[in-house]
């Protein structure tokens, strides 16, 4: 960075980096947990329709409050929950944004348990918001006891907790998502990106909202929705924190198009589950047959499994991108991360994992 721009810079950003998960051109990309899907060519056109609807208002402003793409939301979520119980925003990245700019910001604390969401900490960085990593167990779980332990201790004004997780891909019981509600005098953000893949997708904390107005839950149309490139995401909350999010909001922040492309998206919702099966059949696969060669592996809630018994990850990593597959090295001791497949697609990761652990077996823990 030029000196006189650095000079300029916020002291807190000064020498930082910004997110960057590679994006490199390679056969079988598993590192970033889109859905491996392309959208079908009915769903295209449906969304075409809704799109192209629009484009005879474009020279007017959106709907600012996203009114109808709220209504369809909250019918997707179910759980009694209506259109003021929803906001939505480009991508969940942006809700999360939103959220800490309205009740985080200078002077006020955020409260992690890592390895999580890495967007966690860059956002609160980028609003001014102090954020503090509590960690985890040695096996990277958390407990009721003691997520409600940390909360007490640092006593933050925006809890994240993430379910599934991201990047070990197990979600939190109920039980531990309402001590950490109890424990909070803040705002407790459940990010759940990640709950359709979850091998009881019941088990969402949206049955925990009736009742606690300081709990949001996050959700994108990124991962199973297969609509990364749209950057739809949303919460669903008490209509207090939704009416808090409009004074920090940009007018118009979520284009006509953008949202007529995620209504025709959700109106495609139930063709859009067959793949989601599909993706947790893969991602059960991934963990059965890693398993199977030894290597430990946590059962994943995800589109994604967390691979353990690495003795040096990253030239795994190169191992396998040499053979055409690109999966996520996260600087986690010992692991990697690889998003769940086609079923092709999964079969070339699993083919270069085999034949990498019979070429150098050297790279991976022999106990
Ligand atoms: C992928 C992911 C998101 C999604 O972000 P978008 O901005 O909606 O694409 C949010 N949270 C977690 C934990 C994720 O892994």
């Amino acid at each position: 960075m030029n000196h006189e721009i650095e000079a300029l810079l916020r002291e807190d950003l000064r020498g930082k980096s910004p997110y960057g998960a590679p994006q490199i051109d390679v056969p079988v990309a598993l590192n970033t947990n889109e859905n491996a899907y392309a959208l079908s060519e009915a769903v295209r056109d449906r969304i075409a329709a809704y799109i192209g609807a629009e484009l005879e208002h474009l020279n007017r402003y959106p709907d600012r409050d996203a009114t109808a793409l709220r209504e369809d939301l909250a019918a997707y979520l179910g759980h009694g929950l209506e259109a003021d119980n929803v906001w939505a925003a480009n991508g969940s990245n942006e809700i999360l944004q939103q959220l800490l700019q309205a009740f985080g910001g200078p002077g006020r604390t955020a409260l992690g348990f890592m390895p999580s969401y890495s967007m966690h900490p860059l956002l609160a960085r980028g609003t001014g918001t102090a954020f503090t990593d509590a960690g985890r167990h040695g096996d990277y779980t958390l407990d009721a006891e003691y997520v409600a332990a940390r909360v007490k201790e640092h006593d933050p004004d925006v809890v994240f907790l993430v379910s599934p997780n991201n990047p070990t891909g197990t979600a939190l019981d109920p039980e531990t998502v309402r001590a950490a509600y109890e424990a909070a005098r803040g705002v407790v953000v459940v990010d759940e990106a990640y709950a359709e893949f979850a091998r009881d997708p019941e088990s969402t904390a949206l049955n925990l909202l009736a009742g606690r107005p300081r709990m949001v839950v996050t959700r994108t149309m990124s991962k199973a929705f297969a609509f990364a490139g749209a950057r739809v995401g949303y919460l669903a909350a008490d209509p207090s924190v939704v009416e808090a999010l409009l004074l920090v909001r940009l007018p118009y922040h979520l284009s006509a198009i953008t949202q007529a492309a995620a209504r025709g998206a959700l109106a495609s919702a139930g063709e859009l589950q067959a793949e989601v099966d599909q993706l947790r059949a893969q991602r059960d696969r991934i963990v059965e047959t890693v398993r199977h060669w030894g290597l430990p592996v946590a059962d994943s809630d995800a589109n994604f499994v967390l691979m353990g018994g690495l003795a040096d990850p990253h030239a795994v990593w190169s191992e396998l991108l040499d053979r055409g597959v690109l999966v996520r090295d996260i600087g986690l001791a010992g692991r990697l991360r690889i998003t769940a497949g086609t079923p092709d697609e999964t079969t070339a990761f699993l083919e270069a994992l085999r034949d990498t652990l019979r070429k150098r077996p050297d790279l991976f823990a022999n106990d």
